[in-house]
């Protein structure tokens, strides 16, 4: 695969030998996954189900899914770490950037007979047994559907619904750097199956609720700019006041990075526990993975995030000392 670094191809080879032997698969993603864990997690499930495979899709927090994802099929199959116990040969990590990403999963991946993580994030911690990570790839759903295309295992438009919603979403719908020529011809091809590309423009970003406007509203308001960084934030008495599910604010920190004279877009968001979900944007050489990593997160240089405790004015102030 022309697309791979040489290192991965000896990972490739032994992960498509696993896809083909091996009949009981456990998928996972990432925590508070967005379109591309999610599109990658339920396409795979459906190609490897195609070939007689007996494939579980996992998800390591009881978490409301963001609606405007809710279109995708066999959602509703996903089991949380406090169901069932299943003993599945593969356990198949998907867009995780670290261990950790998977929640609640941790331990039965680290028991796992065969870890395989999949991803295309570069602060990749290559914490599976096997590791194939393409940060050239727009996407893990882009880099699965390579996978599985070179196994010549058959896509259903079901699958190639799920990989198009995770190749729009993490492209910023075919706009971001790491949309390359390969993208638009994945596309073509998963848009061949009969998709509606306007329909699911329309689920995935015309999707907002009245009070979820108004939310966004909010936090445009509360915008601040310093130097060349532009932050808002958002707590949890915000969303109980609105009504909306921090889920459904997955999109707002792209109308942050909106601003032509930012390079660093930043959006706090309270988790319940008090915490902060901090997400990253950064352009004009601004690489927000590097920044992010500093808190013990992760990413792309272009988007990247983390969890932390810390007080959002210290935050700034570290990352500003950084940006200077
Ligand atoms: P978000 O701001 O949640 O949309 O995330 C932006 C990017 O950063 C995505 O590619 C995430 O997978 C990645 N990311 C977010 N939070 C973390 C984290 N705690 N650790 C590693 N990667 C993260
Ligand atoms: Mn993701
Ligand atoms: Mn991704």
């Amino acid at each position: 695969m022309n697309l791979l670094r040489k290192k991965e191809e000896k990972e490739l080879s032994k992960i498509k030998e696993l896809f083909l032997e091996k009949k009981y698969f456990f998928l996972s993603t990432h925590l508070y996954p967005d379109g591309d864990a999610l599109g990658s997690l339920v396409g795979l499930a459906i190609a490897l189900r195609n070939q007689g495979k007996v494939v579980k899709m996992g998800l390591g927090e009881r978490e409301p899914l963001p609606p405007h994802y809710l279109f995708l099929p066999y959602l509703d199959e996903i089991v949380y770490p406090d169901g069932h116990w299943f003993k599945e040969e593969v356990f198949v990590a998907l867009d995780c950037a670290s261990m950790a990403r998977l929640g609640g999963w941790v331990e039965k991946a680290k028991k796992a007979k065969w870890l395989v993580n999949i991803d295309h994030h570069q602060t990749n911690e290559r914490f599976g047994s096997l590791n194939l990570i393409e940060v050239k790839s727009s996407s893990t759903s882009e880099l699965v559907f390579i996978i599985l295309k070179e196994l010549g295992f058959e896509l259903n438009k079901e699958a190639a619904l799920a990989f198009y919603v995770g190749i729009l979403t993490d492209t910023g719908r075919f706009q971001y750097a790491n949309t390359s020529a390969k993208t638009f011809e994945i596309a073509r091809e998963l848009i061949g199956f009969g998709l509606d590309t306007f329909q699911i423009f329309q689920n995935v970003y015309e999707n907002y609720s009245f009070n979820c406007l108004k939310l966004l509203g909010l936090i445009l308001k509360r915008a601040r700019k310093e130097g060349e960084l532009i932050h808002s934030y958002l707590t949890q008495r915000d969303l109980a006041k609105f009504n909306v599910g921090l889920s459904e604010t997955e999109n707002y920190i792209d109308f942050l990075r909106l601003n032509r004279d930012s390079k660093l877009a930043i959006l706090f968001k309270e988790l319940p526990d008090g915490n902060w979900k901090v997400s990253l944007r950064g352009k004009k050489g601004v690489y927000s993975h590097l920044i992010a990593s500093r808190f013990g997160g992760g990413g792309h240089p272009g988007a990247a995030g983390f969890t932390t405790s810390l007080p959002r004015r210290k935050v700034l102030n570290l990352i500003k000392g950084d940006l200077i």
